[in-house]
């Protein structure tokens, strides 16, 4: 199969334009053109997992961690990157990175760990600002369902699970052609009077483009008339973290023993401040950064990875802050990517690796 099928369907699931400014997700070796017999899953592509791909006749990696975040500026081997970059090129290996673009998604990292948790309803912990916008579009009323349509499959109109979502309003259209135009309707410096409605969509801030190119495209006039306006709507779907209520409230102790069990961990924790544990707070992998938007929404816990010593007294009787540590919180996003390519190309062989990327040890 051509590595661009697995990438457009890896896209279209968690866009990269979500992913935050420091990070690198996408492709990083190789060409889209290339051909793969199958697809390697990771966690990190360290060059055990190239050795792997190439034992096991793969040329295509996808790992949640990008190998690569800021400049290289030698490939000598001399550090494990350039090693990993090197070798990935001389077996004709391709890398992609499905970073914090599918942390920012409320099917991504989080939502595996709430399943696994028994939390079946959960929510974007920390909504992105400025990522819905309305797009207002005036067409003649003839041409409405072509242009609904065309925004439609542009990634417009979608609402939580609800999709091909808008609103029409009907008017009267002037415009008077000036020399040099090339009008559908209309005379040269006569005022046009045309019935035309306006349609309205929400259209999240990565999708702006394909649905104004598609619009364009769909559109009958020379010019479009239309407006993009910055709701200040709260992006139910993208955003960082998760939260959601345990279908029973359990006791501190319990929980802490469920979390144990399934991600196979030590726990470092602060002590609880409720009773029983009924609201969870998740983050796979630095979750630091959403400790507020933990305690606004009364989480009774908050788990997450890479807790400093002195960011756990930020717990400050709110909440109990368990850190499981970044490989063991992240460690079932390889199953998620493998699931959703597995399910989407069902004749594909999908394989996860068997190399345990944790550089860390416990003793
Ligand atoms: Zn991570």
């Amino acid at each position: 199969m051509r590595i661009g099928e697995i990438i457009t369907a890896l896209e279209e699931w968690a866009p990269p334009a979500l992913q935050e400014s420091y990070d690198n997700s996408g492709l990083i070796v190789g060409n889209s053109d290339w051909e793969t017999q199958g697809v390697l899953v990771a966690l990190d592509c360290l060059e055990s997992v190239v050795d792997e791909a190439i034992e096991k006749k793969v040329q295509f990696i996808v790992a949640h961690h990008p190998i690569v975040f800021s400049g290289l500026k030698r490939f000598n081997g001399h550090t494990y990157i350039e090693r990993v970059i090197m070798k990935a090129i001389k077996h004709n290996i391709a890398i992609y990175a499905i970073h914090t673009n599918l942390d920012n998604v409320l099917w991504g990292v989080n939502a595996k760990i709430m399943s696994l948790l028994g939390v079946t309803d959960h929510k974007v912990l920390s909504p992105m600002p400025d990522a819905l916008y309305k797009f207002q579009v005036y067409v003649p009323v003839m041409n409405r369902d072509a242009l609904a349509a065309a925004v439609f499959a542009a990634g417009g109109g979608k609402v939580s699970a609800y999709e091909e979502c808008s609103f029409t309003t009907s008017g009267k259209g002037t415009f008077k052609p000036t020399e040099g135009t090339n009008p559908v309707v209309g005379d040269i410096g006569v005022r046009e009077e045309v019935e035309e409605v306006k349609l309205e969509f929400i259209v999240p801030n990565f999708a702006k483009s394909a649905v104004e190119h598609a619009a364009r495209k769909a559109h009958p006039y020379e010019e479009m008339a239309f407006e993009w306006i910055n709701t200040a709507n709260k992006a139910t779907d993208y955003g960082a973290g998760a939260y959601g209520e345990l279908p029973q409230p359990i006791s501190f102790e319990a929980f802490l023993k469920q979390v144990k069990t399934t991600f196979s961990t030590t726990i470092k924790y602060t002590k609880p401040t409720s009773e029983n544990v009924r609201t969870v707070a998740v983050c796979g992998g630095s979750g630091s950064f959403l400790l507020g938007a933990a305690k606004a929404v009364k989480a009774d816990v908050f788990l997450t990875a890479d807790y400093k010593y002195h960011q756990f007294f930020d717990a400050d009787g709110s909440l109990a802050i368990l850190d499981v540590g970044h490989f063991e919180s992240e460690q079932f996003t390889i199953g998620l990517i493998a699931e959703f390519i597995e399910k989407k190309f069902p004749k594909f062989a999908v394989l996860t690796t068997e190399v345990n990327t944790n550089p860390i040890q416990y003793y």
